[in-house]
């Protein structure tokens, strides 16, 4: 197992949102993570990555725990975070956005790579990060989370609000990332492209794990209807 969450609780003040979170994710794999709005989805990415510190459970990589460590150290160990709004510094060149990322690590990630795997941010290099449009700021994002050498990637509605042909060209560009090697926690209401990338999802509801496992389990039976109030 890469990465294991084993009855994760938070509170944000005295609200208790996240009441017992638990899956895990192998190395190399694509795990979802689905719910309704406010389930609790992106508490349970920003708990792992440091962001929020648990109040009680276990977050675990390759047997490390991470639960109370801060973001940074969190980072260095191999997890990143791709935010829902995308956090890229829009006074800066996408050259530059990247650049102030990268850092030497364990993985053979380097800037020249990250335009090899979105040429598109290569074409852009120089132009401002807040003149990028809404796919290209999600390559930047991806990009810059892949320069600090991750085991484990976690993104936040990486496809929200793209055009379907953005949408395809970021499945194909999580398969081959998932194919050197990396995992990804990925939460996504599409669930053409949860269909498409992982092998197993895993349903929250009020904070709470109630669903794990493959797309023929979760779309039999009324799962779906019940827990994501989608048809
Ligand atoms: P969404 O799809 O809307 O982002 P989500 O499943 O990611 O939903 P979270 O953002 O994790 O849900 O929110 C879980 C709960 O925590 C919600 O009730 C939300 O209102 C609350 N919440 C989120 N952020 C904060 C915050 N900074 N302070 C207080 N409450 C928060």
């Amino acid at each position: 197992m890469l990465l294991s969450v084993e009855d994760l609780n938070a509170h944000y003040g005295k609200s208790h949102v996240l009441q017992g979170v638990d899956f895990t994710i192998g190395e190399g794999e694509i795990v979802t993570l689905l719910g309704r709005n406010g389930a609790g989805k992106t508490t349970t990415l920003r708990s792992i990555a440091g962001l929020i510190e648990p109040t009680s459970g276990r977050v675990s990589l390759e047997g490390k725990d991470l639960a109370g460590l801060p973001a940074h150290e969190i980072n260095r160990m191999g997890v990143a975070l791709v935010p829902e709004h995308r956090g890229i510094f829009s006074q800066l060149t996408v050259h530059e956005n990247l650049t102030i990322a990268a850092r030497p690590g364990p993985t053979a990630w380097t800037v020249p790579k990250v335009y090899e795997l979105f040429p598109r941010l290569g074409e852009r290099r120089r132009n401002g990060g807040g003149k990028l449009s809404g796919g290209e700021q999600q390559m930047l994002s991806i990009g810059r989370a892949l320069l600090t050498h991750p085991k484990l990637l976690l993104l936040d509605e990486p496809t929200e609000g793209l055009a379907p042909v953005i949408v395809q060209l970021l499945v194909q560009t999580f398969k081959e990332i998932s194919n050197s090697g990396i995992s990804i926690l990925l939460v996504e209401q599409n669930l053409k492209v949860c269909a498409e990338l992982a092998s197993r999802h895993h349903i929250l509801v009020i904070g709470q794990s109630v669903f794990s496992g493959t797309y023929e389990e979760l779309t039999q039976g009324d799962l779906i209807e019940r827990h994501l109030g989608v048809a």
